[in-house]
């Protein structure tokens, strides 16, 4: 399959504007991914043509948005190579699915006492629901260490695994840092100690093969929106084991077998989690997107990320003062970095002015900052339509901002 970044790069209408009369530079794909043509389209056909609600209607509209959305989940299954569909329960997205197994596992399996063990590098939507939940259990919150380059310290990581500990999260890739975490390492440590693992993948699949049998992952989520899908649409992959044995979360329709007043029983997976009309149309347009990484290939995503990654390194590590936070051997297209005595807000601003969408500030990962002791840093996020020709603007621009700021 041949990868063509201008061919790419023509689905994407969006990339195709100025902001402050000058060509918009979109490095910001960490925080969330354009859209390509076919998925808008989606979207514009469902609500023009097909929109009515699934599952419970007999009518051909609400037949079609229904086969269309399990097709969908039938997509995400094979997307993350998932043994079953009914594994696949769509979500709002990485947060929400989070806060789904906290809340739920935690109802069902953590007591006072309990420990449950997260990353130093995790994205708020993967500490703070678990502190919400050891804190109304008992439990406590248990951290493992990295080193300074990014990596996590498997010693610590060993150390932490107890015969307290009731569960392990940790991401996939950091989301500041880059980092791809060896998670079929981290998870066969955890599952020798019989702890089952929560992987966030809200970094990890737009760039990189995903295998979740491989893995072993119990629990793997991830936005779709990342992914060039829609906002508000999002996946939880539970083996069947673990979602079988968890109770449901929110009460509502769809989710029940037979409802009366005395008594109420609830419905087969993955619709025991999917209480209420799901954003089906969300799930539909996901598939899509699915399809379209699939058919442009996640190796040759990941090689020209990569690539980009590789030279804009490369470029910024020549600037005075400069830090690159996160420089693990095995990195994602994500490149975060501090100038001395230059605050990341005043260069994100003056950047913006000049077409360019960088992130500046915490990232979500507040403990991770405060560790490097930095208030915050500017982040550069590539995806697959980001191209050399960018880097040379962005760092011609930075050049001339940091000219400015000393
Ligand atoms: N985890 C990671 C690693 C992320 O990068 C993000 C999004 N920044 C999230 C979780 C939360 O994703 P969402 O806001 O889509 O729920």
């Amino acid at each position: 399959m041949s990868f063509n970044v201008a061919d790419i790069r023509n689905q994407f209408p969006i990339l195709h504007q100025q902001v402050y009369k000058k060509d918009l530079v979109y490095l910001d794909n960490a925080a969330t991914t354009q859209k390509p043509q076919r998925v808008i389209d989606v979207l514009d056909k469902y609500y023009q043509k097909y929109n009515a609600n699934i599952h419970r209607g007999v009518h051909f509209l609400s037949s079609h948005c229904t086969d269309a959305t399990e097709s969908a989940r039938k997509t995400v299954q094979e997307f993350i190579n998932a043994a079953h569909s009914h594994e696949i329960v769509f979500t709002r997205g990485t947060t929400e699915s989070v806060n789904l197994v906290a809340q739920t596992f935690a109802e069902k399996f953590i007591k006072k006492g309990d420990e449950i063990v997260v990353t130093r590098m995790e994205h708020h939507s993967n500490i703070v629901p678990w502190q919400m939940v050891c804190e109304k259990y008992g439990a406590e919150l248990k951290v493992v260490d990295i080193h300074p380059d990014g990596q996590i310290n498997m010693d610590s990581f060993k150390a932490a695994l107890n015969e307290k500990v009731r569960l392990v999260a940790f991401t996939h890739v950091s989301n500041t840092l880059g980092t791809i975490n060896n998670v079929k390492e981290l998870t066969s440590s955890a599952h020798q100690q019989q702890i089952p693992v929560l992987i966030d993948g809200a970094q990890a699949v737009q760039h990189t093969h995903v295998d979740v049998q491989a893995i072993d992952a119990d629990f793997y989520v991830f936005s779709g929106h990342k992914i060039y899908a829609p906002t508000g649409i999002g996946v939880l992959y539970g083996k069947e084991k673990w979602l079988e044995q968890l109770p449901p979360w929110q009460g509502g329709g769809e989710m029940i077998d037979q409802v009366t007043f005395e008594k109420t029983t609830f419905n087969e997976l993955p619709f025991k989690f999917e209480a209420g009309t799901p954003n089906y149309i969300g799930a539909i347009a996901l598939g899509e997107a699915l399809d379209f990484v699939r058919s442009t290939g996640i190796d040759q995503i990941k090689a020209h990320e990569d690539a980009l990654l590789t030279y804009a390194a490369e470029k910024i590590r020549q600037f005075d003062g400069i830090k690159i936070i996160g420089e693990a051997p095995e990195k994602s297209s994500v490149l975060s970095f501090v100038i001395d005595n230059i605050h990341p807000y005043d260069i994100g601003v003056l950047l913006d002015k000049t077409g360019i969408a960088v992130r500046t500030g915490n990232h979500c990962t507040q403990p991770l900052h405060d560790w490097y002791k930095v208030p915050g840093t500017v982040r550069a996020s590539f995806a697959l339509y980001n191209t050399k020709k960018e880097i040379d603007y962005f760092i011609e621009k930075l050049e001339q901002v940091l000219e400015m700021l000393k």
